[in-house]
């Protein structure tokens, strides 16, 4: 008579055709009853009128009837539970990448900052606070989550740079006393395209918190893309405890979608730290007038609709302008430049500030 152990190892070799393991250790044999040669197994599919249902009954056959001893056998099909399903589903993900970044007490503060839209200073804004915030004696480090439109390599002056990949963990590279990691750094120029799916930029994210050796932070930027899409979510849900730092520029146009990405931060559940209005205004280097070139009132807009305080005010200067062009942040290299006084400000009100936490709906 077969045992029920040669039964398993005959269908261990059966796989399911859809995920290509075998039923064995995907748990779905719920059962085996053996009488005498007679076997009867019960296979729990995945779904509901799987479609491959009758290539794994048959193959279940084949695979029992090919031992020794056995004279009929009976495939009966049923489905998983929900419970089991995700059970499966939990399996084959496999175990929940660990970091340190991602446990809840972990006292590294993880910043994203976002704008509504391209251009209003948001990559800029986030490499002299990064620099700031350094200069300050915290440990920071700085992750490039606008996959497909880096810029931090260019504004940090790392063009052409890459990661040393130690035991699969890969290390940032220090720049300015920053720990900085860029998607620019696995691609050849700056030029090459990156053109990948919103499944695959999560999974990206997901293995630069966790694959990258940060180290001990105190502060963790992402500088997010502009828009207020996916990525914010993919933070929220890998990193609940996030904090989003809105970059607007003076503009009515700028200030509005920054609002949208501020409103969107709220409905996702992350906490909003603040507004930095860039380019707020522009001092005449030689007779000290100020005038504001892109108008007047976007900064205060967004955080009074938001009831979040404005956090900084960045002037318009030359040295940032060719700071970023030269790979030289003003706060890394021009600190008596008035607007890297205003970064340091801008760090100093950032250490200070305590994220605000959306409002629970009354359903909730
Ligand atoms: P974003 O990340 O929002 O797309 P960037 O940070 O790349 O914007 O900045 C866009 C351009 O504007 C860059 O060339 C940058 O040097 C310039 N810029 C940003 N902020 C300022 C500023 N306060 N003064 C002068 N130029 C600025």
């Amino acid at each position: 008579m077969p045992t029920k152990d040669e039964i398993l190892q005959a269908l261990a070799r059966v796989k399911d055709p859809e995920i290509g393991r075998s039923i064995v250790e995907l748990g779905m044999v719920k059962d085996i009853t053996i009488d005498d040669g007679a076997v009867d197994v019960t296979i729990a599919l995945t779904v509901e009128g799987c479609p491959l249902q009758g290539s794994i009954g048959a193959d279940v056959r084949d695979a029992v009837r090919s031992i020794p001893g056995v004279s009929t056998v009976n495939v009966n099909l049923t489905v998983m539970t929900k419970e089991e399903l995700e059970a499966l589903t939990a399996r084959l993900r496999g175990p929940k990448p660990e970091s340190p970044l991602l446990e809840e007490d972990s006292p590294t503060r993880v910043i994203a900052v976002a704008s509504g839209k391209g251009g209003v200073g948001k990559s800029t804004v986030t490499v002299n606070l990064a620099i700031a915030l350094a200069r300050r004696g915290a440990s920071v480090g700085l992750l490039d989550a606008d996959i497909l439109g880096f810029s931090v390599p260019r504004l940090m002056g790392l063009l052409g740079e890459h990661p040393t990949v130690l035991n699969e963990t890969l290390l940032p590279i220090v720049q300015f006393g920053v720990r900085v990691m860029s998607m620019g750094f696995f691609l050849e120029s700056e030029d090459q395209p990156v053109i990948w799916r919103a499944p695959l930029l999560r999974k990206y994210f997901e293995q630069m918190i966790t694959d990258v050796h940060w180290g001990e932070l105190d502060y963790l930027l992402l500088d997010l893309p502009p828009g207020t899409g996916d990525m914010t979510l993919n933070v929220v849900q890998l990193i609940p405890r996030s904090e989003m730092l809105i970059v607007t520029t003076p503009q009515e146009a700028a200030s509005h979608v920054a609002l949208r990405a501020g409103a969107m931060a709220f409905r996702a559940g992350m906490g909003v730290l603040g507004v930095v209005e860039n380019m707020s205004y522009f001092r005449c280097p030689h007779c000290g007038e100020v005038s504001y070139l892109f108008g007047r009132g976007g900064g205060d807009m967004v955080a009074t609709s938001l009831s979040v305080p404005v956090l900084g005010r960045i002037p318009m200067t030359e040295a940032i302008q060719r700071g970023s062009d030269e790979g030289a942040p003003v706060m890394a290299v021009a600190p008596q430049d008035d607007a890297a006084k205003a970064f340091a400000d801008l760090a100093a009100a950032v250490v200070e500030a305590q994220p605000v936490r959306p409002q629970p709906t009354a359903a909730e």
